[in-house]
């Protein structure tokens, strides 16, 4: 089986299931029952496989970590909450006082936040730099730096570095890439083969099938040696490359409690089978409503990976082969404009999601970056007069035709 659709339809791990059940079985319980109190020691200390309790792991969230893992070519995976609760847990099994992170300037606005208001008291130090330049990146790189943090795709900026070049200025110094790659997901872009340590995924978009529940994942290629990581050595010592997903395991993922509900898992489950297809649908629709846009003269900019006068065009064609996700961003005269035309829309609906099924449209600068200035803003490539369209699997033409009457109204 080489076409990745055809896999994810017909996974090659299935959860065995007596009655031969086509989909997945959901074992919504808390927790499991032991034989004998010696075997339930031994599962506690991690020398008997067992699902003791829920949240740890679970037999549905286990089935959709496996084909996660069969569908990526990574050395294992661990399902949470929400995509924010797989970035906070990788950077805190990673980092601590008195590190720093290496961050791109151009992020999702919760994720902004989470480096610099939530862990900032911490102790912990967010550099945030121009990803696009790798030379910047390595001079940012110091002996305390434990991570490069970066999205594939970013989060309404559109803009796309050469992940190759950021793992190669990591991998000189050490330090490990942290990739947001819910934008593509491994369906679109190989992040193995590019030598990322880490890729993150918010389950919510992409993956869970139509905005059906939130969940989170990370994903570890076994590309990186954990026991370069001082917080990560005597783990290292005992699990080689699996290190930092065992101490995830039984340490930090378990602490925290962002365990991925059962049901969901199985909502997600469902999601992956029409993965291919809904991303396939959706690029296709993302190009042409794009290139329309381009063409208005109400338009005053687009951006969008997969346009040829994009400044990501090529490094987007060499990572992304003909799929440039699903997500643009463009602009208009000023705010208010803005508003005038998400209000007048009757198909593409206002809300905050991303890669559902249906078109959102949002104003990114009084929603996801409200609580920054305009001068933050500005830094951070978020203009006021720039709206962010998620484009579903509809009919791009009825897509057109929806923002065209919008444009004639403002
Ligand atoms: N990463 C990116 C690029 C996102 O756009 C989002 C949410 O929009 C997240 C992470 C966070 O995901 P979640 O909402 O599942 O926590």
């Amino acid at each position: 089986m080489n076409d990745s659709v055809t896999r994810l339809i017909n996974p090659q791990r299935r959860l065995e299931d007596e009655y031969n059940s086509l989909r997945p079985p959901l074992y919504d319980s808390v927790a499991f029952d032991f034989e004998s109190s010696r075997d339930i020691q031994l599962a506690f200390e991690g020398r008997k496989n067992a699902f003791a309790y829920s949240r740890v792991n679970n037999p549905t969230v286990a089935e959709l970590e496996k084909r996660i893992q069969d569908l990526s070519g990574s050395i294992g995976v661990i399902a949470l909450s929400s995509g924010m609760a797989a970035i906070s847990n990788a950077v805190l099994a990673l980092a601590g006082s008195g590190t720093n992170g290496v961050i791109a300037r151009t992020l999702f606005g919760n994720s902004v936040s989470l480096f610099r208001e939530t862990l900032g008291p911490w102790g912990f130090e967010s550099r945030f730099v121009d990803m696009t330049d790798p030379a910047a990146v390595e001079t940012a790189i110091d002996e305390n730096t434990r991570f490069i943090f970066l999205e594939i795709i970013s989060n309404p900026q559109m803009e796309v570095a050469d992940i190759r070049e950021i793992v190669d200025a990591g991998n000189r110094r050490g330090v490990p890439v942290i990739l947001d790659g819910t934008l593509t997901t491994p369906y679109i872009f190989n992040a193995k083969a590019a030598g990322v340590a880490l890729e993150i995924i918010s389950g919510t978009k992409y993956i869970s099938g139509g905005a059906t529940s939130t969940g989170g994942l990370i994903l570890d290629y076994g590309n990186f040696d954990w026991g370069l990581n001082p917080l990560m050595k005597k783990w290292s010592q005992s699990f080689g490359p699996m290190a930092l997903l065992v101490r995830l395991r039984r340490e930090v993922f378990r602490n925290i409690g962002a365990c991925l509900a059962p049901h969901n898992a199985w909502l997600q489950i469902l999601g992956l089978e029409t993965l291919g297809l809904r991303i396939d649908r959706s690029c296709e629709n993302a190009m042409a409503v794009s290139k329309w846009l381009t063409e208005n003269n109400k338009v005053s900019r687009v951006d969008y990976p997969g346009l040829k006068n994009s400044e990501y065009h090529s490094i987007s064609i060499k990572q992304f082969g003909n799929r440039f996700g699903g997500i643009l961003s463009f602009d208009l005269k000023d705010r208010e404009t803005a508003f005038r035309f998400m209000d007048s829309l009757q198909l593409i609906r206002r809300a905050t999601n991303l890669n559902d099924n249906k078109s959102l449209i949002l104003h990114p600068c009084t929603t996801i970056f409200s609580e920054y200035s305009k001068d933050e803003c500005d830094e951070m490539g978020v203009r006021d007069s720039m709206v962010r369209l998620s484009v579903g699997i509809e009919s791009y033409k009825d897509l057109i035709s929806d923002i065209k009457q919008a444009l004639e109204k403002i």
